[in-house]
């Protein structure tokens, strides 16, 4: 069979992932918002007898090493060498957008242009002329609307096609520059031909206009051939004088004019035509006008937050109240089935009520999730990021360490560690850094459960309020906590905001679909092993090495004790009394044996420090294995909540429980609440910082999150002591 490997590419939001879904048959992560697909996807799809892999770039702008993206683009053309590209670009912006187009056909790689958004462009009444298009190109076209999968056939079709004439041969376009800077760059030419230099690699027109353009990322690739580089240099030198003096400009700036030069003289032959002013009525500036309006933006974002979490609630509790349920009925039948002891401890304690602890929130998180999707698929996120840039700069951030935020967990529900990889838009190091070091301050998914709980058990009036105060506190400590850092430890200036704002668009059922269940799946398939390992683990530390044989021989003594009194008992009262003297006996058993084992002596360790924030030491041992992943802290709850309760009535579930237990109150609830939101990112996110900065910075995290985190927690903790 044939193989071809393909590479799709184009500007940020073009489409690029949506058809690349639909062509391979997978589930990307598809957002309508730019910059999102930073790391490059591969599917594969047999079409016609021929094997496609198929490669998502990134989005990019140029070719040229301004950003990552553009250079992770150039480096997979560059090295990997497909045999194709397939240039996505949305036809409604085809002006815009062909500016890429034009630079691959400058490189010279076979190229087939993917008109992709047709039906944005027949609703705006807008046409073109794909063959004319096709031939002032060069290259050929095909219209499609990747949604719904229209032209996908041809599309695929026509590459292959384009593929087999072409066999890999690289046939760079020519374009002219003006009267200044073409003679200059057939020079470069003809001495980059003379010397081989870099031309395994890269045409050689295309190198001597890289060199002009200060490619930082080819001078650099150039430098192992000292005297033809420093030979260009030169040239590039005395040519960038020569626009300085007699143009006032830059030699970028000329190429960049005469690109767009090129592509509108193209355009303007008949190629598109645009309808009649009147006629359109654009819906996207419409709604801009309110949505993204200095005041009003702002208090719609705000009310779109709150009812979000509300809806959430109010949808959410039933389904989650019958899963709760339906797992405290489950460990009631199992502790009927085997008789008491390691292996119904294990199976209860351990993997039900710790599972289940986690389980029981997916219902709630799928309902947020909905909405979330909704939101970015709408185009709506891509202005809150807009909005927010504002108040960003002036926190030393930036507008696109928005959507870090907002992966982390910003709108509630997210996660750190895509948060943490969505910082890699940015292009300051600094920013970036400030970004990656805050972004694991936001409630990620993760911890929301624990929120759930906690005011389950001691605010249940309030639910959608507190959660909403929740994000609200993330959202301005984080922004402190970076104002401190780029103050301090990071300083350095900001860099400009340069987003495009998608236009609004009614997110398809489909794409809300996939991105919901590719949250909720990572959730539960979390749940299933990585949490489920842990808290077997935890169970263990929780119940071994168990009680000294002196305290089992003497509560064997007091429970035989018991039990003949209650044997001899005359009055039903008496007997009645005898049991639940018996139970209180079995639960203190229980904590005895909880306190002594290794988790429990750990956790009694700290006490002493961590009753400052009102933790004792069973929030200890969930607080230590939320380092390993936060989801624990609630089935670790839930374990060592259960381990102390022996009397494991189906009715009463973790919230009640905690609820009921004398350490807790709502103060230290808000307390804990507060340091889970802040405290050590999980361990998974920590590798991930190190890997996007260093592990200096890593364990930085981990240290200074914690202190903020038992700072703050102290601070409310005694604060609330002292008022109430
Ligand atoms: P990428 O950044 O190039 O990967 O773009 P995405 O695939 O993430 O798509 C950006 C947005 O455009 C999403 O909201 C898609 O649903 C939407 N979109 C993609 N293709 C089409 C299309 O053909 N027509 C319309 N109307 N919307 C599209
Ligand atoms: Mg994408």
């Amino acid at each position: 069979m044939n193989n071809c490997t393909i590479a799709f590419a184009g500007n940020p939001n073009a489409g690029k992932t949506t058809l690349f879904n639909t062509v391979t048959g997978s589930h990307h992560h598809v957002g309508n918002y730019p910059g999102i697909t930073v790391e490059r996807k591969e599917g594969h799809v047999q079409f016609a007898g021929t094997q496609l892999n198929i490669i998502d770039l990134p989005g990019c702008y140029s070719l040229t090493a301004y950003t990552q993206e553009e250079l992770v683009a150039r480096q997979v053309l560059v090295e990997e060498r497909p045999d194709l590209v397939i240039n996505v670009v949305d036809a409604s912006k085809l002006e815009r957008h062909l500016y890429l187009t034009v630079q691959f056909l400058e490189l010279g790689i076979p190229v087939v242009l993917a008109l992709n958004m047709m039906d944005d462009v027949r609703s705006q009444g807008i046409t073109i002329n794909v063959e004319a298009l096709a031939k002032g190109l060069g290259c050929d076209v095909c219209p499609t609307i990747a949604r719904n999968g229209e032209g996908k056939q041809n599309l695929l079709q026509q590459a292959i096609k384009t593929t087999n004439e072409r066999q890999g041969k690289w046939q760079p376009l020519h374009i002219s520059y003006g009267p200044d800077i073409d003679p200059v760059l057939n020079e470069m030419e003809q001495l980059i031909n003379e010397r081989n230099f870099l031309t395994d690699k890269y045409p050689a027109r295309w190198s001597a206009i890289k060199f002009l353009e200060s490619d930082e990322n080819l001078v650099e690739q150039g430098s192992y051939d000292q005297t033809t580089s420093s030979q260009l240099q030169q040239i590039v030198t005395n040519l960038r004088d020569h626009c300085e003096k007699t143009l006032n400009s830059f030699p970028e700036a000329i190429i960049a004019d005469y690109r767009y030069g090129f592509i509108h003289a193209l355009l303007r032959k008949n190629v598109i035509t645009f309808p009649e002013k009147e006629y359109r009525f654009d819906v996207t500036d419409n709604l801009d006008k309110f949505l993204t309006h200095r005041v009003l933006g702002p208090s719609i974002m705000v009310f779109l937050l709150y009812a979000m979490f509300q809806i959430t609630f109010a949808f959410g509790e039933y389904p989650m109240q019958l899963l709760a349920f339906l797992f405290s009925s489950l460990a009631d039948f199992v502790s009927r089935v085997i008789p008491a002891g390691y292996l119904q401890s294990l199976l209860v304690s351990g993997v039900i009520d710790g599972i289940g602890g986690v389980l029981s929130f997916v219902p709630l998180i799928m309902i947020m999730f909905i909405m979330i999707a909704f939101l970015e698929d709408s185009g709506y996120m891509a202005r809150v990021a807009y909005m927010m840039d504002k108040v960003f700069r002036t926190f030393g951030l930036h507008g696109s360490s928005v959507m870090p935020f907002i992966i982390s967990g910003g709108i509630a529900g997210g996660c750190a560690v895509p948060g943490v990889m969505a910082a890699r838009t940015l292009r300051s190091p600094r920013e970036k850094l400030a970004t990656i070091l805050t972004a694991p301050f936001m409630p990620c998914g993760a911890k929301i459960p624990v929120f759930l709980l906690l005011i389950g058990a001691f605010f249940s009036e309030y639910k959608a309020l507190i959660m909403f105060s929740i994000t609200l506190v993330a959202w301005m400590i984080a922004l402190l906590i970076a104002r401190l850092l780029r103050s301090t430890l990071i300083k350095g200036e900001s860099t400009p905001f340069v987003m495009e704002l998608p236009p609004y668009r009614w997110p398809t059922l489909r794409g809300v679909m996939i991105h919901t269940w590719e949250r909720t799946a990572e959730y539960i398939k979390k749940a299933g092993t990585v949490i489920l390992a842990i808290s077997i683990l935890l169970w263990a530390a929780m119940t071994f090495p168990g009680q000294t044989a002196e305290q089992a021989t003497a509560y064997q003594s007091q429970q035989q004790q018991l039990q003949q009194m209650m044997e001899q008992a005359t009055t039903p009262q008496q007997q009645q009394q005898y049991s639940i003297a018996l139970i209180d006996l079995e639960k203190q058993q229980g904590a005895a044996t909880l306190k002594n084992s290794a988790a429990g002596k750990l956790g009694t360790m700290l006490e002493p420090l961590s009753k400052w924030a009102g933790f004792d030491w069973r929030t200890n041992i969930a607080l230590l294995g939320g380092v390993a992943a936060k989801e624990v802290i609630v089935s670790t709850l839930g374990t060592a909540y259960s381990l102390g309760a022996v009397d494991s009535d189906a009715s009463t579930n973790l919230s009640e429980r905690i609820a009921n237990d004398p350490h807790w109150n709502p103060i230290a609830a808000l307390s804990a609440m507060l340091f889970v939101l802040l405290y050590a990112p999980c361990f998974v996110t920590i590798v991930v910082i190190a890997r996007e900065s260093n592990w200096k910075w890593a364990c930085f995290a981990l240290i200074f999150n914690s202190a903020v985190a038992f700072s703050l927690a102290t601070i409310i903790f005694q604060a609330g002591k002292l008022v109430s």
